[in-house]
């Protein structure tokens, strides 16, 4: 039988955010944990002690109502915790403090650019929850008893989890969800957005849908997705492999599957849970959550200006393409070297292909943000002042910058020291054009005889006498003159 490729995909997202606070949830413990120091940051509360009393972080609410309302959800006055019970050997409470039946955020949304078009992918809600501790299982060591250690360095910690309605179409919308919604919540500085670390966190629910019938597969649930690139890769592995329900594989059931970046591929971990397996009750030791309106006016006049409304600005005020604003909005600290750079610098579009092209690439293979690296916008700056003096060439500037990623040297030292400047004496690189012509009769004739060609090997060879340095534009206008002055 051959297999369709026109079922319906059906991805709704659950992503958990470490908020960015310095104390956790419902102690005074810091939140500044390694797991290199196990069960350092750790008190009666989050170690859920009997009789430890929690007290709400005002910090990780404000957090959580500016994520909020950077996802456009209506804050809800009155929210409250519940205790989520079950046990874990990582959670000594033997429940999570969470938001079930009132969380903090509903109804909101995030548009998203699809390859079809702009799309609004609906948020259902956010709420408000503690993070649990963390196993170090010691299996793996082959003379040791076989046991696991506990670290609740992590418990306790303020978590936002987000839930979206299954309104992506395709694995690669659940990825651009996923950027978008990591970028905003780095702007508005609630969350660091570090997949690989664990401070984002994503699970993602996916079904099929048979258009000509309605029926629909199981919904699977995969979890330990910690990067965008799996995002995409799990997904459509287990859209791939859900497609065989339709051909009656009896496999394919309701379950919790995890994905394993090694194999590349989803491994089951466990059939779904009811929701009601939970018990969920109020936690009757945290009074609700009851906000007034002006506090949540006062967080709004908070928000800074998120990605789509810079990108706006950045077309109109700058003139630069759509492509060029989306890629430098994509990091708020990208998008504020692109306006520094500028306002010493009024040459935008200039400024945006060197970011795209050879600041990107550094900071690709670095793995860092701008911010982080030894270059600022003056660097930069300072490079392409030079090039339009015509000091050096846009060629020798790449090597410069290259340069000045590694040390923090201004340009012009670099320059200095390494003996870069560009030969625009016209007079030193007759002299030059000369002796390479004079030692190449051979190819000389040949030009002569026809082979225009031939000139793009007296333009290489002067380069190369120059070390790269002689001004292209004067070479080539250099090269042609010595080429078809007449013989001597
Ligand atoms: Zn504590």
């Amino acid at each position: 039988m051959k297999m369709r490729n026109d079922y319906k995909i059906v991805i709704g997202l659950e992503i958990h955010a470490q908020l960015l606070t310095k104390t956790k949830m419902f102690c005074g413990c810091s939140t500044e944990y390694s797991f290199d120091d196990p069960n350092t940051n750790v008190c009666p509360v989050c170690m859920g002690m009997p009789g430890a009393l929690p007290i709400t972080n005002e910090q990780a609410i404000r957090f959580g109502v500016k994520a909020a309302l950077a996802l456009n959800c209506r804050v809800n006055l009155y929210s409250r915790f519940d205790r989520k019970n079950y046990f874990y050997p990582d959670l000594p409470k033997g429940y999570q403090i969470s938001q079930y039946k009132y969380p903090l955020a509903e109804h909101g949304y995030l548009p998203i650019e699809t390859p079809n078009g702009e799309k609004k992918v609906r948020i259902r809600r956010l709420h408000l929850e503690e993070d649990a501790g963390k196993l170090i299982h010691q299996s793996d060591k082959i003379d040791t008893a076989e046991y696991s250690l506990v670290d609740l360095n992590r418990a306790g910690i303020p978590l936002a989890e987000i839930v979206t309605e299954p309104d992506m179409a395709s694995p690669r919308e659940a990825r651009i969800f996923m950027e978008k919604l990591r970028n905003i919540l780095r702007y508005i500085d609630v969350c660091n957005g570090n997949l690989e670390e664990g401070s984002l966190r994503c699970d993602a629910n996916i079904s099929l849908v048979d258009p000509e019938t309605g029926r629909s597969t199981p919904r699977i649930e995969v979890k330990n997705i910690n990067s965008f690139k799996f995002v995409e890769h799990a997904l459509e592995y287990e859209a791939n492999r859900l497609r065989r329900f339709f051909e009656g594989d009896k496999d394919v059931v309701r379950e919790t599957r995890g994905w394993d970046s090694k194999l590349q591929m989803t491994i089951s971990q466990r059939g779904k849970e009811e929701e009601n397996d939970y018990r969920y009750f109020p936690e009757p030791d945290i009074p609700p959550i009851v906000l007034r309106e002006e506090f949540i006016e006062e967080i709004k006049g908070e928000l800074p200006e998120l990605p789509d409304a810079k990108k706006k600005r950045f077309m109109q005020m700058y003139n630069i393409p759509e492509y060029d604003a989306s890629i430098l909005v994509s990091s708020k600290e990208l998008a504020n070297f692109f306006e520094e750079c500028c306002a010493k610098y009024d040459k935008p579009k200039i400024v945006s292909n060197w970011i795209m092209t050879e600041v990107l690439r550094e900071l690709k293979e670095r793995g860092v943000e701008i911010n982080e690296t030894k270059i600022t916008s003056k660097h930069l700056v300072e490079l392409l002042k030079e090039i339009d003096k015509g000091t050096i060439s846009a060629n020798t500037a790449k090597s410069v910058l290259e340069r000045a990623f590694e040390t923090g040297e201004m340009p012009n030292e670099i320059v200095e020291k390494q003996g870069l400047k560009q030969i625009s004496n016209a007079d030193e690189i007759r002299k030059i054009v000369q002796k390479v012509v004079e030692e190449n009769p051979k190819v000389v004739a040949q030009y002569r005889g026809g082979k225009t060609k031939a000139m793009a090997f007296f333009i290489g060879q002067v380069m190369k006498v120059t070390r790269g340095k002689a001004n292209p534009k004067m070479v080539n206008q250099l090269v042609k003159e010595a080429l078809e002055s007449p013989e001597e």
